[in-house]
């Protein structure tokens, strides 16, 4: 979708380090990471927050997040799923994503 960053990955019109990838679902390193895990899980269609996405979709992507934690060494300690919405939710990307973070004790409530 136009100049998406998140569409373009999906399209490998720009590097992202993927790390698992299906029809419907892209995950990949955040650039900027928070923490020793910190990846994101996208729908790869375009779809720009969590306000429109349907409820399949949304518990595919969560249940992929979730795996993905536990391949990435997440299962025992745990660690962190994010989404951010619009403005006052902080989202800087325009497309629906789900961070997950952990490899370290994470404060809360966030700032
Ligand atoms: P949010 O603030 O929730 O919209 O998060 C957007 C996230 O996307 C941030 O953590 C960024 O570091 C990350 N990000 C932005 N551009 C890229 C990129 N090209 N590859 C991987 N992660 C990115």
């Amino acid at each position: 979708m136009g100049d998406c960053i998140f569409c373009s990955i999906v399209a490998g019109k720009i590097p992202g380090k993927k790390i698992y990838e299906d029809d419907e679902l892209l995950a990949f390193q955040d650039v900027n990471p928070q923490a020793p895990v910190h990846f994101l899980v996208i729908p790869k269609t375009h779809i720009p927050t969590i306000m429109e996405a349907e409820a399949g979709l949304l518990g595919k992507l969560l249940f992929k997040a979730r795996e993905l934690a536990v391949l990435e060494g997440c299962g025992e300690r745990g660690c962190r799923f994010v989404i951010n919405c619009k403005e006052d939710g902080g989202q800087t990307v325009d497309h629906l994503h789900v961070h997950v973070l952990g490899g370290r004790s994470l404060a809360w409530p966030p700032g």
